[in-house]
């Protein structure tokens, strides 16, 4: 009888720690994507004054320029 318990709370923490693994292994992806759209920085062109991210930004003679081709020169 004591064997069957033992099955039994073993059987249920293993589900629950699978349970927990998997819950693990769905919230991880959807934080790293939501993170960098969140945590870009904005600048403004010096050329055109428009505002662009960061990554899409060029720097020219110590200015934050976009990526506009009338703006690379
Ligand atoms: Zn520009």
């Amino acid at each position: 009888m004591t064997r069957i318990l033992i099955l039994i709370v073993l059987g249920f923490i293993l589900f629950k720690l699978l349970k927990r693994l998997l819950n693990r292994t769905d919230a991880k992806p959807s934080a790293s994507q939501s993170k960098p759209l969140a945590e870009e920085k904005m600048i403004q062109c010096a050329k055109c004054g428009c505002h662009v991210p960061i990554s899409e930004s060029n720097s020219k003679n110590n200015q934050l320029i976009c990526n506009n081709p009338e703006c690379q020169n």
